[in-house]
């Protein structure tokens, strides 16, 4: 197992008291897996991985559980060992390259100095391993674009740089959050096309953090379901998009916009993310869900699971078959 998240649970500070982020969640992604984790913003969903790269916010803090990388318990780790496990062997893309990029260093020179800040290499073999990775993720021409400042690349071709550069040490996973969001839906598909075969070729594992299950549909293996800090459902893909269980699920499916239906048809989840200073009491979807019972005001769903499947619903109970 490459990574096992145990029961973990991080909080925010507030002025108003304190907020579980995320909620004693758990989870394991494999050798070479790509996990989605989906959720709408607010899910605990980026939390969740910037827990795992030890990158959380001053005001944030890990009250419970372990995260376990290679059997190794991360949270366990001094500050300078979590820096050398960042970017070798785990590393991290996100929504915007344009803010992790330095607008006043070229590629090339940004690219060389995180490779040599991660590999014992001289500045020749650092910008030959440069011109080697921006080839890697479908940059023409790379000797020339080494020259270029992040501004004369277009938003793809920046993403595809920052691809380059999580992925230059080779580290076994990638965590990208929301990689997509900020490219239109041509570029899109591309991305993901690519982080898709970069997998097959480097064998890293990704944890793909996104709110669209159309990415998850495009790219991943196995998907866990995240609504308000906890893990509602886990399932293979294909299994989860043949028959979702849980009602969020079913409303996140419906929402993936399709090429033939006009956006502003769109079906929304009604209602809005519950306030985690103030949660409904019971499931915290109660007061989104069309299938609410009565006991879902009341009492909270445990995690009910069959094998592969995993819901936290009330429709479901240990005695049935979910997988059925
Ligand atoms: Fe809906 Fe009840 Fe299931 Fe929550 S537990 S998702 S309210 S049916
Ligand atoms: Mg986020």
């Amino acid at each position: 197992m490459l990574l096992e998240v145990n029961n973990l649970s991080t909080v925010f500070k507030m002025k108003r008291g304190t907020v579980k982020a995320v909620n004693d969640i758990s989870f394991n992604c494999n050798d070479g897996e790509i996990l989605a984790i989906v959720g709408e913003s607010g899910s605990g969903k980026s939390v969740t991985s910037l827990s795992i790269m030890q990158l959380l916010a001053e005001n944030a803090e890990i009250a419970e559980g372990e995260i376990l990388y290679k059997g190794e318990n991360l949270l366990k780790k001094s500050p300078a060992e979590m820096r050398a496990i960042r970017g070798n062997q785990i590393s991290m893309i996100f929504q915007e390259p344009m803010t992790s990029l330095n607008p006043v260093l070229r590629i090339g020179e940004q690219l060389t100095e995180s490779i040599r800040l991660h590999m014992k290499l001289d500045k020749k073999a650092a910008l030959a391993r440069a011109v080697e990775m921006l080839e890697l993720v479908g940059i023409p021409s790379p000797e020339q674009r080494v020259k270029d400042y992040p501004h004369q690349m277009s938003g793809g071709m920046r993403q595809r740089v920052m691809i380059a550069m999580a992925l230059a040490c080779n580290p076994e996973l990638l965590i990208a959050d929301e990689p997509t969001t900020a490219l239109d839906v041509t570029i899109q598909a591309q991305i993901l096309d690519l982080i898709y075969k970069l997998r097959q070729k480097l064998g890293m594992a990704v944890l793909l953090i996104t709110h669209d299950l159309g990415v998850v549909a495009e790219a991943a293996d196995r998907v866990i379901v995240m609504y308000c800090g906890k893990v509602v459902e886990e399932a293979k893909v294909d299994a989860l998009f043949e028959r979702p269980l849980h009602p969020y699920t079913e409303g996140l499916l419906a929402s993936i916009p399709r090429a033939d239906e006009d956006r502003e048809r769109l079906y929304m989840i009604e209602g809005m993310v519950p306030n985690p200073m103030n949660m409904p009491s019971g499931c915290s979807f109660s007061d989104r869900c069309s299938k609410c019972m009565e006991i879902c005001k009341t009492k909270e769903p445990e995690m009910i699971v069959d094998g592969e499947r995993k819901v936290r619903c009330h429709l479901y109970t240990k005695e049935q078959e979910v997988a059925k």
